[in-house]
């Protein structure tokens, strides 16, 4: 378990503060200390022993975790990083919220994970000749099975295992690095060769830990096959679609080109504002941070309102849930599908 944060992280930060308007809590407190500056100038007071490490909690979870502070930091200090050990130095014991326990034995070992899809109607198993594995993921087999089955439907060429459990990345994100870090090694294990995710956060997590060229993100993937895909039409007229980025896979990958060209290629398409921004799920963010969450994905519905849009593709489960669920909330038409969908009613 880390007790310290990595000093040569900590002393990467500058200080200069451009990070400060990327930041979505920054911008909803204008707090000093809900900035990564200030993230970082607490946690070294902590690490100096100048202040004790539970003044930390409360910021701790205050952070979405988005990581939108990092493309945009000229010294290269990898926030990530440094939030994952503050969650793991502080998350611990008394301090780990519950949500987060019972989230953590859902997952904790592959035959739960197979469980807790047993009755989703997920991609079937089969052996393809290509070395191509897809994930099922664990949350996603629940809440969203069609789209592994999407996926399976449109590349015939992938294979499909059920000998899959977490990747970790829900671990690495809520205070148990370690163990995240091992999950994502076993799931490079029983699926050997590529690994092709619908889930952006799956996708970082993965990359950091067996290497990012085991692991494909399907947009990435799909422009990579290049096949020719015809406008989706639906009552006589071209469907309009917005995008909503996921975090970790723009600021941690780099990855927000890909999907954009995928769905100009098969749809009207409509940049939404701000669309790099989080939308609040932030994994288990909306769990353990209902208000604050709604706060961030307030904003979101509202850049959406005006653009009458058919869809919003996601590249994330999370984001998909967060979205569908804010958005027919305040009664808007509009659907939220992950990328894959669109990209099967247009390969059909
Ligand atoms: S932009 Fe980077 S170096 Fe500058 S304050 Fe933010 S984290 Fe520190
Ligand atoms: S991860 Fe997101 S919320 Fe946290 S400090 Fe960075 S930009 Fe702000």
């Amino acid at each position: 378990m880390t007790e310290n944060f990595t000093q040569s992280k900590l002393d990467r930060c500058i200080s200069c503060g451009y990070c400060l308007p990327a930041c979505p809590t920054y911008q909803l407190t204008g707090a000093e200390e809900s900035s990564p500056r200030g993230r970082i100038t607490l946690m070294r007071a902590v690490q100096e022993g100048r202040m004790e490490k539970e003044n930390l909690l409360a910021e701790s979870g205050f952070c979405l975790g988005c990581r939108a502070c990092e493309p945009v930091c000229p010294a290269g200090v990898e926030y990530g990083v440094l939030l994952e050990e503050m969650r793991e130095i502080l998350w611990q014991g008394k301090n780990r919220p519950l949500i987060v326990r019972g989230l953590f034995l859902l997952v904790k070992s592959r035959w739960r994970v197979r469980k807790l899809g047993l009755f989703s109607h997920t991609a079937r198993p089969r052996s393809a000749k290509s070395d191509i594995h897809l994930m099922l993921g664990c949350f996603e087999r629940v809440l969203f099975p069609h789209v592994s089955r999407t996926v399976a439907d449109i590349a015939p060429e992938i294979s499909v295992s059920l000998n899959q459990g977490c990747c970790g990345a829900l671990h690495a994100h809520n205070g148990e690095l370690e163990l995240g870090r091992k999950m994502a090694v076993k799931l490079g294990e029983d699926l050997p060769g590529t690994i092709l995710t619908t889930a952006g956060g799956c996708a970082a997590h993965l990359s950091a830990n067996i290497g990012r060229e085991r692991v494909k993100e399907f947009s990435e993937w799909w422009m990579q096959k290049e096949v020719l895909l015809s406008k989706i039409q639906q009552s006589g007229a071209t469907i309009r679609v917005g995008f909503q980025d996921s975090c970790h896979l723009r600021n941690g990958l780099g990855i927000f080109k890909e999907p954009r060209i995928l769905l100009r290629q098969i749809s009207n398409y409509v940049e939404i504002p701000n669309a790099s921004g989080c939308c609040g799920a932030a994994g288990s963010y909306s769990l353990l941070q209902k208000k604050n969450s709604r706060r961030v994905v307030a904003q979101k519905v509202n850049d959406i309102k005006s653009l009458n849009l058919d869809y919003v593709a996601t590249v994330n489960p999370g984001c998909t849930r967060q979205l569908a669920t804010a958005l027919k909330r305040s009664g808007l038409k509009t659907r939220v599908v992950h990328i894959s969908e669109l990209v099967a009613l247009a390969a059909r």
